[in-house]
């Protein structure tokens, strides 16, 4: 058994053991986390569970509370606590970043207390399917969200928010994590909530059932990057750190890296077997392979195939 597969099927085993699931008593346990809230800077604050998935980015003010994202469905009650501790305000609009379950989950108890909710028009078409496939656990579905989940706003480029003494601004991102990638940025606050396109403990995911791809993603960190000036907070979508530009940079830097190496290794006439036998990321891995769900076994072949790389293990 060569390394790369003898790691695949080490991932497995850790995505079987830790599937999220209801207990014998039918309890789910992701309602079970409690949130909590810290404030990021000027009129933005960042709600995150334990481990750090799923971020969500708040604005509160005089005006009430903007949220960034829902995460899942049993957490609502524990976000609208963290929201409450900070704010007595009403909670009116959240926009969605992506399609993603950890993302979207809470819209529909948001969206019973009069919440509206907002997304990119890729985004919303996803809840109409009848089942969504999703890159973790190699390819697996999810059951159609309920009709009380879809956003009820759609736009195609970008819409403004005039709320706390600032214009929210949220804007399709190139095509990167999903192509309805959604960027928030806070002006006056200046923050910029990148979604999931911008994790701090895992590598990139390129959804390719939902439409990511690596040059999006490439092209997505150049705007933020350039967007960012040095004072700029960042949420990322997956870890608990709050971070800034150099971040970005790094982050992108790396892609680039392991980009440039997989495709000198394409040019060689590499099979993606010699490719993931070559370990490129083992520099990086301390950093950013931190999430068992998604490890340089799962980011590198889609570096490879989008490079043009063809043929798959099992061929040989
Ligand atoms: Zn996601």
């Amino acid at each position: 058994m060569n390394n790369y597969i003898s790691k695949r099927l080490t991932w497995l085993g850790l995505v079987m053991c830790c599937a999220i699931s209801t207990n014998a008593l039918g309890q789910n346990p992701l309602g079970n986390v409690e949130l909590s809230i810290q404030h990021v800077q000027g009129s933005v604050y960042m709600i995150m569970r334990p481990g750090g998935g799923g971020n969500i980015g708040a604005s509160i003010g005089e005006d009430g509370v903007l949220l960034v994202d829902s995460l899942f469905e049993p957490m609502a009650e524990s976000l609208v606590r963290a929201v409450r501790s900070v704010s007595d305000g009403p909670i009116r609009f959240l926009i969605n970043t992506h399609v993603h379950p950890d993302h979207v989950g809470g819209n529909e108890p948001l969206r019973d207390q009069g919440v509206l909710i907002f997304a990119h028009d890729n985004t919303r078409s996803r809840f109409l399917l009848e089942r969504n496939r999703y890159p973790r656990q190699g390819g697996s579905f999810a059951p159609q969200p309920s009709a009380g989940a879809r956003p009820e706003i759609t736009f195609d480029s970008e819409v403004g928010f005039h709320v706390n003494g600032e214009e929210v601004r949220a804007f399709l991102a190139p095509p990167a994590h999903t192509d309805g990638d959604v960027f928030v940025y806070f002006p006056e606050s200046d923050v910029l909530h990148l979604g999931d396109v911008f994790r701090t403990t895992s590598y990139p995911i390129m959804d390719l059932y939902n439409g990511g791809s690596l040059r999006g993603t490439i092209a997505a960190l150049d705007l933020a990057i350039d967007m960012a000036g040095p004072n700029t907070k960042v949420i990322p979508g997956h870890g608990l750190e709050i971070v800034d530009r150099n971040s970005m940079i790094e982050f992108r830097d790396m892609i680039l890296d392991v980009r440039a190496q997989v495709l000198s290794m394409l040019r060689e006439g590499m099979h993606l077997d010699e490719v993931m036998a070559a370990n490129i990321t083992a520099g990086y891995d301390a950093k950013w392979g931190q999430e068992a769900g998604w490890t340089a076994i799962d980011f590198v072949p889609i570096v490879y195939y989008e490079l043009g790389g063809s043929g798959r293990l099992e061929d040989r």
